[in-house]
């Protein structure tokens, strides 16, 4: 695997937990996986890490060379090998994508030393790997390498796979940089690398990678759309036989309500009274009125318009002022959405929580003390936290779209089965009518709202499935793979 993020190292969103936790489950079936990222500044090597004592080179265009280090452990409590490259001038700041003043600069040349670091790593480690794995945009050069530098050597033959985690965000550079990877210019081409006259590094994995996937079966369908494909639709339709969706699980060992040392109260649906200390404590950590019986409404998110969350500070007066709820809110993102977030909370103490920053700890007391959970995404590749969410017993509020519409299952009135509320239209009144099914269901039929709960809990979003599903696409490419080269 080749990534730019991994859990708990180095990560800001849903890949880096999804790379965090797949390869667990697929050496659990016997495979040997070891994964590529950089050494940000923000990871501290540790006395148990072995380092080679040899110069990494990693061979750029133009004869250019960037010389690294390389770091080598393990994941926590498993066999699968992480190698961390350690370059000054690329990794060493400490965030991965973006600084205070935007994306770095000089991203385009941190992710091509990030994705020729992979090809360089094999020999240098004596290992070849059967598959390669990339993971979005920063890793995209990877097969456009194995099928042009790499043509004719050993490497060519391995098969990759490109996994889209967010179509959004694609590596758009001038077209200057294809000196500095050492690729061929021929590959500036709309059938390879570029786009609009520029160099998409997403768009060279994706037509270069022998398969590709992407993180839910709807996703891969909207995807293949213009309104879902952000430009690219007519390559993932192109390459639509070969792109297929599997839903991310989640580590039940991290999440897992009935032992999770983060909460003041552990809690299954045997003894699912204890969620009311998780209740509680959420409401004096967040300076709420303490109440048990107040519907609490959390979110857990990055603050940016992917994720709707501008729609619940448009209706949140709205809903203070017409239904009885509290609202608790952990975010960090756009600083418009961030203030504004603020503003509402100093305008209804008591019933309004915010905590603008990122917080593990908060993270896990909100899927456990809450009551609904709030997910009002424009688009959702995957979506983690409603995953997380259904399994603390807690209700998603959620746009139907991507991955929610995989994973959450709408309520039926008239079966009472489900495991949250959905909503179609991307506004505020869809939210805001959503929520307020939500709360009269909370408050005029608990019953049904508990049957919910325990439904929402007994989903089994555990790796184990989806790692079977991956397998069988690596299999797959394989076969391709020896058929082409
Ligand atoms: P995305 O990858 O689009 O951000 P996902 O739902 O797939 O969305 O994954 C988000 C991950 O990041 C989840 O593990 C979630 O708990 C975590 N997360 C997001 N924001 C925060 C935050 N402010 N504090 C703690 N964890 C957060």
């Amino acid at each position: 695997m080749v990534t730019p993020e991994l859990a708990p190292f180095a990560y800001v969103g849903g890949l880096g937990d999804v790379v965090g936790a797949l390869p667990k489950a697929l050496a659990l079936r016997g495979h040997d996986v070891r994964i590529l990222m950089p050494l940000y500044g923000s990871i501290k090597p540790q006395p148990d890490w072995q380092s080679v004592e040899a110069p990494f080179v990693i061979h750029l265009g133009d004869g250019r060379r960037a010389y690294a280090k390389l770091w080598s452990t393990y994941l926590s409590g498993t066999q699968v090998q992480v190698y961390l490259i350690e370059h000054r001038q690329y990794f060493e700041r400490h965030e991965i994508y973006s600084g205070p003043w935007g994306s770095h600069g000089d991203n385009n040349e941190r992710f091509t030393v990030l994705s020729r670091a992979a090809i360089d790593l094999c020999p240098f480690i004596r290992w070849q790997p059967d598959i390669v794995h990339c993971h979005d945009w920063t890793t995209g050069l990877v097969p456009v390498y194995l099928n042009t530098t790499e043509r004719g050597a050993p490497l060519g033959k391995v098969a990759s796979v490109m996994t889209i985690h967010n179509l959004e965000h694609q590596g758009v550079f001038g077209r200057e940089i294809l000196s500095f990877t050492g690729i061929p210019e021929s590959e500036f081409r709309s059938d390879s690398l570029e786009s609009c006259g520029a160099v998409n590094m997403l768009k060279g994995g994706l037509y270069h990678a022998t398969k590709i996937t992407t993180v839910s079966p709807t996703y891969a369908t909207e995807i293949r759309g213009p309104m879902g494909g952000c430009g690219l639709n007519e390559v993932l339709a192109f390459r639509g036989a070969d792109l297929v969706g599997i839903l991310n699980g989640i580590d039940t060992s991290v999440w897992d309500p009935k032992q999770d040392p983060y909460l003041p109260a552990t809690y299954d649906e045997a003894n699912f009274n204890e969620k009311g200390k998780c209740k509680r404590a959420l409401q004096e950590q967040f300076d709420l009125e303490v109440d048990p019986n107040v519907m609490v409404v959390g979110v857990v998110s990055r603050l940016y318009h992917q994720k709707g969350i501008d729609l619940l500070t448009e209706i949140l007066p709205g809903l203070m002022s017409e239904m009885k709820l509290q609202v608790v809110i952990l975010g960090v993102g756009e600083k418009w959405l961030e203030d504004a977030l603020r503003y509402w909370a100093s305008q209804y103490p008591g019933r309004i929580g915010v905590e603008i920053g990122y917080n593990a700890r908060l993270s896990h007391l909100i899927m456990a003390g809450a009551d609904t959970f709030c997910m009002p995404s424009r688009f959702e590749p995957c979506g983690l936290t409603q995953l997380y969410a259904m399994r603390y017993g807690t209700l998603p509020v959620a746009r139907a779209t991507g991955g929610l519409c995989d994973t959450v299952e709408q309520y039926d009135e008239a079966t009472q089965q489900g495991t949250g509320f959905l909503f179609s239209e991307p506004s505020g009144s869809g939210l805001y009518y959503t929520i307020g099914w939500a709360c009269a269901t909370y408050y005029d039929k608990p019953e049904v709202f508990r049957r919910l709960q325990v439904q929402a809990m007994r989903k089994d979003f555990s790796w184990a499935v989806s790692a079977s599903k991956y397998e069988e696409v690596y299999k797959w490419a394989i076969d391709a793979r020896s058929t082409s080269v």
